[in-house]
């Protein structure tokens, strides 16, 4: 009977794996035009590490966050009438839903139209308990007193940002710690917002949008925190959990300066995130955003060619500068 039912367990995962494949062939189809001969491979690499998934238990939490990171489109069914237009490929720019103001209720949405996003969690809680406790946690553990006992609950906050000009920062808060980060990453995905970049620093006159064109302030309760443009390669003179949202937003280079309880971090970020927002709402004129090299969301194809042709202009400047060089060298050696 036992090797009957190996059996029949083998015949289920035979007839499994073909219904996953071509699932996994569409993803790739859609996302990376990967060459025929690669694509196998990785669907062998795949069937294997599945089997031990359903039985071995450390792994499963991995697996399910690489299965995660991997968006179906095929199998969203959106409820929305802005989902709808966005799968029928109606609406392919996140610029369309954020200037008319449309309200995003599917975080699918963003999974679509943002591409290569990524996800991260902000350390907003801390440890506690013996030995100190006080370390920085992702999940700000509270509690309620209540007849029956504490009654705990998790708060965490997630930021998701694709590099290029949006960002969104979602809070959760549940009894348990998965559906806490669940419910974040899904706000952080309904919350998505641009940000408008530039080089505001009177010592750079690069032209770049690598900072932020003028100087911006955000206050949360006694928290305040104010961020200023900095010269290229300054890097994130920030506090980290500020460094991360900013990163991800595509701001690289800032400094900044702050006042109040800071260790408070959900006011802290708030601050942030209200600071980021007057970036868009301020109204510049065409001759103040052409001097401060002002883009509003993800750069555009304009903007990264003049960029290459920046780099390109820096690259010959400095070969004529070697060649001079040179010449002076050969020069000096001929005379001796
Ligand atoms: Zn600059």
């Amino acid at each position: 009977m036992t090797k009957k039912q190996v059996q029949e367990k083998t015949e289920t995962n035979a007839k499994e794996t073909p219904t996953e494949k071509p699932i996994v062939k569409a993803v790739e189809e859609t996302k990376t035009e990967a060459p025929k001969i690669e694509a196998p491979k990785e669907e062998r690499d795949n069937v294997p590490i599945s089997k031990p998934d359903n039985k071995g238990r450390p792994q499963q939490g991995r697996r399910d966050r690489n299965a995660r990171a991997v968006f179906d489109k095929e199998a969203w069914k959106p409820k929305t009438s802005l989902g709808l237009k966005v799968k029928d490929g109606e609406i392919t720019d996140i610029d369309y839903i954020l200037d008319n103001g449309y309200r995003i209720l599917e975080p699918e949405i963003v999974d679509v139209l943002l591409k290569k996003s990524e996800t991260d969690l902000l350390l907003i809680g801390q440890s506690k308990g013996k030995f100190g406790g006080g370390q920085r946690r992702v999940f700000r553990q509270t509690q309620k007193k209540t007849m029956e006992g504490n009654k705990p609950k998790f708060a965490t906050l997630a930021v998701i940002g694709n590099h290029d000009g949006y960002f969104g920062v979602g809070f959760g808060k549940a009894k348990e710690t998965v559906p806490a980060r669940e419910k974040a990453f899904r706000k952080s995905k309904l919350n998505i917002r641009k940000i408008s970049r530039g080089c505001g620093s009177w010592e750079c006159n690069c032209g770049n949008p690598h900072s932020i064109p003028f100087k911006i302030h955000g206050k949360c309760g006694s928290v305040e925190l104010t961020l200023m443009p900095a010269p290229i390669g300054t890097g994130l003179c920030v506090e980290k959990e500020c460094a991360k949202i900013l990163a991800l937003a595509g701001i690289k280079d800032v400094w900044s300066r702050t006042k109040g309880k800071t260790k408070t971090k959900l006011n802290l970020i708030k601050a942030c995130i209200e600071a980021l927002d007057s970036l868009i709402k301020t109204r510049l004129t065409s001759a103040q955003k052409k001097e401060m090299c002002v883009v509003e969301g993800k750069i555009t194809v304009q903007a990264q060619d003049e960029a290459e042709f920046i780099d390109s202009m820096d690259v010959e400047d400095s070969e004529k500068l070697k060649q001079p060089e040179e010449s002076k060298q050969s020069e000096k050696k001929s005379e001796k």
